[in-house]
Order: C-alpha cells, then sequence, then structure tokens
C-alpha cells in the first residue's frame, strides 16, 4: 500500500485524482514535492508562493465536517482571529456548533495596531462584536505570532482552560493561524518551522496533531476561506501592499462634505453630507490616500486608477473588479470597515459612502479607537 502523505500547509491528506476537492496535487508537483521533502496540497502551494486562494464555499462538507466534529470533542476550542482584519475572520455561526466546549478568542497581529490602543479596550471590544455574533468566550487574548515571547502567554492560557482535554485551533486561512501554530511547536517541541507530516500525522479530519505533555493533542485544523476579504481580488504584489507589515500610522483628513479619498485604487470614501470633521483613515502605510472633490471623483478614477492610484498595478487594471458603493448614515462614531483592506473612522453624524472592489464588504461598526 501507499503511504499516505498529508500537505503540510492545512493537514489535508494528498490526494492526485480530484482537482476540486481537497488535498489534491498535481502528480508533477507531488513527485518534486517528495524530493524536497516538502509536500503540499495545490491549494496551500498557491496560497504560499502565490498569495492565490482558491475558494471554497463556507457551507461545504469538509466545513460543516470540521464545525460538527468541534461540537461532538471534548476539547477548548482556540479560534484565531486577525484583529486588522476581525470582521473577515469570524467563522460564521461558531457558537452553534461548539457545543458546551470552550472557546479562547485569539486576537492575532496585534502588532499593527496603533501602540496607543489599550489592550483592556481593544479586548472589551473584541467581547462586544464576540457577543454580537453569539459567541462567548471564556477568555479574550491578544497575540502577535510573529514574536515568540507573546507565544508563552497563549500558551500558559491554553493550559489553564484545557484542563486536561485537547486543544482545537480554528481560524479562517490568513489569519496567521499557520505562523502561530509553527511557533507553538517551536517551543513546545523543539521543532522548526516545518509541520511535517511523519512527525504529527493527520487524522480523518485532515487536521495536524501537535503531541502535549499529557498523552492529549492540540489540532491544527484547515483554514476556512472567507469569501468577502479583499485578498481574494488582488494578486500577489498587492497583496503585499494591503496586508500592512509594521504598527499602522492612522492618517487624519480634514473633509468637507463633497469630498472623496480614495485608498489607492482599491476602495473610496465619499463623505456626503455633514459637518466639516477630521476623518481617520488606518491602512497599510504603504497604501497612499488621495483626496478629491467628490463630484470629480468618478472621473478621478476612471483617469488615475492604475496609475496615480496604486493598486491596482497598470497591468491588472483591465482585470480589477469595479468598485461598489455602500451608503451609511452615521449617527455616532463608527468605523467604515473595506474587509481585509482597514478602515475609516467617521467621528460626528453625517452621510457616507464607502466603495471596494466588487464582492469585497463594506461594512460599519462601533468605533475601536
Ligand atoms: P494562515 O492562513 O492563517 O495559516 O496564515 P499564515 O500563518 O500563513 O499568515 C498569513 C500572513 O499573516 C502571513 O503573511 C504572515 O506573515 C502574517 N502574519 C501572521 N502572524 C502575524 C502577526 O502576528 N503579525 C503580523 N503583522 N503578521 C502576521
Amino acid at each position: 500500500m501507499e503511504e499516505e502523505l498529508y500537505c503540510i500547509g492545512c493537514g489535508a491528506k494528498i490526494q492526485t485524482d480530484h482537482p476540486n476537492e481537497l488535498g489534491y496535487t498535481p502528480q508533477s508537483a507531488l513527485e518534486k514535492g517528495l524530493e524536497n521533502g516538502e509536500v503540499y496540497c495545490q491549494r496551500c502551494f498557491r496560497l504560499r508562493h502565490y498569495n492565490e486562494i482558491q475558494d471554497v464555499s463556507l457551507t461545504d462538507d469538509d466545513f460543516l465536517r470540521l464545525l460538527n466534529e468541534l461540537g461532538k470533542a471534548d476539547a477548548l476550542i482556540v479560534n484565531v482571529v486577525d484583529i486588522f482584519d476581525f470582521n473577515g475572520s469570524l467563522i460564521p455561526g461558531l457558537h452553534r456548533f461548539v457545543g458546551d466546549n470552550p472557546v479562547l478568542l485569539v486576537g492575532n497581529k496585534v502588532d499593527l495596531l496603533p501602540k496607543s490602543l489599550k489592550r483592556g479596550r481593544l479586548t472589551q471590544w473584541m467581547r462586544e462584536r464576540a457577543h454580537e455574533e453569539g459567541l462567548r468566550p471564556v477568555d479574550i487574548l491578544l497575540t502577535s505570532a510573529r514574536k515568540p515571547h507573546e507565544m508563552e502567554e497563549l500558551l500558559a492560557k491554553i493550559e489553564e482552560y484545557r484542563e486536561g482535554r485537547d486543544v482545537y485551533v480554528v481560524g479562517v486561512t490568513n489569519v496567521g493561524k499557520s505562523t502561530l501554530i509553527n511557533q507553538i511547536i517551536k517551543q513546545t517541541a523543539g521543532v522548526q518551522d516545518l509541520i511535517t507530516t511523519s512527525q504529527f500525522p493527520g487524522t480523518t479530519l485532515d487536521k495536524i496533531e501537535i503531541p502535549l505533555d499529557d498523552g492529549h493533542y492540540l489540532f491544527d485544523t484547515p483554514g476556512i476561506i472567507h469569501r468577502h476579504q479583499m485578498a481574494h481580488y488582488l494578486g500577489k504584489k498587492d497583496l503585499k501592499i494591503i496586508a500592512p507589515h509594521k504598527e499602522i500610522k492612522p492618517k487624519v483628513y480634514q473633509l468637507n462634505e463633497g469630498q472623496t479619498l480614495f485608498l489607492g485604487g482599491l476602495a473610496r470614501f465619499d463623505f456626503i453630507q455633514g459637518e466639516r470633521a477630521s476623518f481617520v483613515a488606518y491602512v497599510s502605510n504603504d497604501i497612499e490616500p488621495h483626496r478629491t472633490k467628490l463630484e470629480k471623483a468618478d472621473a478621478f478614477y476612471e483617469k488615475h486608477v492604475g496609475g496615480l492610484l496604486q493598486p491596482p498595478r497598470p497591468d491588472e487594471v483591465p482585470d480589477f473588479p469595479e468598485l461598489v458603493r455602500f451608503e451609511f448614515s452615521i449617527k455616532e462614531k463608527t468605523d467604515i470597515v473595506f474587509a481585509g483592506l482597514g478602515w475609516v473612522t467617521v467621528s460626528k453624524p453625517a452621510v457616507v459612502a464607502g466603495w471596494a472592489p466588487k464582492g469585497v464588504d463594506v461594512l460599519t461598526r462601533k468605533a475601536l479607537v
């Protein structure tokens, strides 16, 4: 019998027969992978090398299978979310599946948010948002998977709440779950950077098992893809630009009604009606905002997208989705969130519009800062 192989990215069982199913790898890629000792399924390979995400339906059988297993297990569920893209990283309906199992909510990438933001305030904000989703976490922790020392607190919390049980780590793709798991492995098992299948063979559910010292396991589950993230609509270079790498420096604009702010060519914010006020943009430091008159904004975009307004780059403009408009009437301090890109904080009552590439959500939430 052939030896069973598992993707070192997501833990799916590698197969070469069904391109649309979990774990698919073309035969040639499999052979290459075996030579290098790194076998990825095509989905993870593309995600890693091209930042290209293959879409998987949120309601597909594997996802339901995963969620159902969470409910049946007697375990601590660690739900990793990206604090910079909180709405884009929630798992819809998670609370219905976890059963009586405690959930530890982990807000990753905290290094991206302005340091002036108090951690206590941030966790309180996360708690309120989680409650709105019906999720009642036993605890909320902020972390940065890029900083090894932050893992100690996470591991201590996991120990505290797992009470001798298994642990399931769940999260949508791109929240930094792999980075986090790799850090955990380094600190617990001392293995550097690689989740190898020989050490942690997957199981029926294509999850990765990391042994804990009392005979229990920490399971890394496959990332679930969230369709409305900006990441699905951009090329690799642009993704590098929109994904912030460093602490975000908020940019403040005094705007009068009838003014528009472009966030590169990716998104647009219109101040339609209201008193002159300050608006704060929280986006990657590499995205340059441009201010213009609302009445000229359509023509301005048409003329400058791919040029003055980048990303997208010029060669990507033909395939770049059109911007779609969402209008909001704001009563109190509110963030207009462009899923995966960032947000603009509106502090006074106003009528505004947010525009994002077709398919990407624009939504409002109680202001984070
Ligand atoms: P996964 O799909 O959830 O497994 O996510 P990855 O671990 O592949 O991480 C997705 C992206 O986020 C990568 O570019 C990581 O370098 C980045 N990332 C992960 N953790 C952190 C973090 O704590 N801070 C920052 N700034 N970036 C992170």
